[in-house]
């Protein structure tokens, strides 16, 4: 069995600030930080929901996957993220069962955080992300 939680549900938008006057200003949820991500091509705002969070992103280039999939899609839920505690034996349990991974190893973030998605043809049309939180931030 893979102990998971709910880490996050990503909402790829085409205007930030468009986006938080709803989800912010007229829902009335809370916002934690708001980040840009030069290095993913993305600008993100965190909204906090008990243990997990929304995500609202923005891509701010045009060369990276979010971008391409809004092109196609304009916007709506991107992604399911799972937090898990043991990714790589996910990982290979998934692999085992003839999962399409789009990240068969985990991918490092400069805080240590690390994810890999799965192809949304293997998860019933949802694209899945796995995430592991360095063992000094669990
Ligand atoms: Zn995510």
């Amino acid at each position: 069995m893979t102990e998971a939680r709910l880490e996050h549900l990503a909402i790829a938008v085409q205007d930030l600030d468009a986006a938080l006057a709803f989800y912010r200003d007229a829902l009335g949820l809370a916002v934690q930080r708001v980040e840009d991500v030069p290095q993913e091509g993305v600008r993100v705002a965190f909204l906090p929901l008990g243990e997990s969070h929304i995500e609202l992103v923005q891509p701010t280039r045009d060369d990276t996957g979010i971008a391409r999939w809004m092109s196609k899609h304009g916007g709506g839920m991107h992604h399911v993220c799972l937090g898990v505690s043991n990714l790589e034996a996910v990982l290979a349990r998934l692999a085992g069962a003839g999962v399409e991974l789009i990240n068969p190893t985990p991918v490092v973030r400069a805080d240590g955080t690390r994810y890999a998605f799965i192809h949304p043809r293997s998860a019933f049309g949802v694209l899945v992300e796995l995430y592991e939180k360095p063992a000094s931030a669990k």
